[in-house]
């Protein structure tokens, strides 16, 4: 099927979601077929848009987002930038808190869109009072502010089953074999993986997890093993978010940052596609995936976010020199 992106829209908001699809014919993925959807066409650059707006409007069905309120996020970007675009539209002030990790590309991006940017440390973890998202859970309550929380917002995993997982389904006429996706607040895994298993229930989901993150080793192993820092931005976790069901995956995959950026630079090299870092650690698991079938496979990934959102980092040599990812 196509999806028809022509015609007139009479809004931004209406441009969220309804994303094409490309199969990634230069990439070398054995005896299987790899799709991406393309995330990054959304109007912010990410496929947290979707989130974005689901949030929004489920919050003002429900009446609790009064008129004019502030709307307070933790997020390494992405929900931020699609928050700025819904509350912009819709008359909210909103205040992100991002962790110091983050690309500056995002906070300045965050500000030229009027959301006012609290930057925190990266280094520690839930339960301190200046991990982002407690710190913003604490901030909205003194400010009277709206805690949108992604990490335990259902409307977060509806966006998926209502329009990502759908989406998919039809593009690929039903014949989806593997769905591989990457946790950060668990909406997608948990929507999207529960869409596509409830209209084939042998669909494979597979997370590909940053080396570092504890979702993977926990999948393969049972052991929850102690977090450490990693450099792809939006994914992986040090703790289980209350929306994420790890029930639905069948693989994970656990990935290196260099090859997650190696994988994206060479997405943008051999297809022309200039996409973010998790979308390297997402393609870095679909490869390794696709490799070890013995039967030709349909596996579908998402190119996350745009990579302009990374020029300093992962596209910019001397940093990947800096880190020891190219020579
Ligand atoms: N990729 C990027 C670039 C992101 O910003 C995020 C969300 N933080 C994800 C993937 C993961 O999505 P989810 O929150 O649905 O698990």
């Amino acid at each position: 099927m196509t999806i028809d992106r022509g015609g007139v829209f009479s809004n931004a908001l209406q441009m969220i979601g309804n994303t094409p699809m490309i199969e990634l014919k230069r990439l070398d993925t054995g005896c299987c077929r790899l799709f991406g959807k393309l995330e990054l066409l959304n109007p912010t650059g990410s496929i947290k848009d979707r989130i974005a707006l689901n949030m929004i409007l489920t919050a003002e069905e429900e009446g609790k987002l009064k008129p004019g309120q502030t709307i307070v996020e933790a997020t390494a970007g992405n929900t931020g930038l699609g928050l700025a675009l819904v509350a912009a539209q819709k008359g909210y002030p909103l205040l992100i808190i991002m962790p110091d990790k983050m690309s500056m590309e995002k906070e300045y991006n965050l500000t030229a869109m009027g959301a006012k940017v609290i930057r925190t440390r990266s280094d520690v973890v839930k339960g301190h009072p200046e991990y982002y998202q407690d710190l913003a859970a604490s901030i909205a309550k003194e400010k009277g502010a709206f805690y949108i929380n992604q990490f335990a917002n259902p409307a977060n995993v509806e966006a998926h089953v209502k329009t990502t997982g759908p989406e998919i389904w039809q593009q690929l006429d039903g014949k989806v074999d593997a769905f591989v996706c990457g946790v950060g607040s668990g909406g997608t895994l948990s929507g999207v993986g529960r869409y596509l298993k409830a209209q084939n229930a042998s669909i494979e989901i597979v997370l590909a997890d940053p080396e570092g993150s504890i979702l993977a080793p926990l999948h393969n192993t049972g052991e929850r093993i102690e977090p450490k820092r990693w450099l792809v931005e939006g994914i992986g976790e040090d703790f289980i978010p209350d929306i994420c069901d790890l029930s639905l995956i069948d693989h994970a995959y656990t990935i290196p940052d260099k090859s997650a950026m190696l994988t994206a630079r060479e997405l943008l090299a051999k297809e022309g596609i200039m996409a973010g870092s998790s979308t390297g650690t997402l393609l870095s698991a679909a490869l390794n995936y696709c490799h070890q079938q013995t039967e030709p496979k349909n596996v579908v990934t998402l190119l996350c976010d745009t990579g302009t959102r990374y020029l300093s980092k992962m596209y910019n040599d001397e940093w990947m020199k800096q880190q020891g990812f190219i020579e």
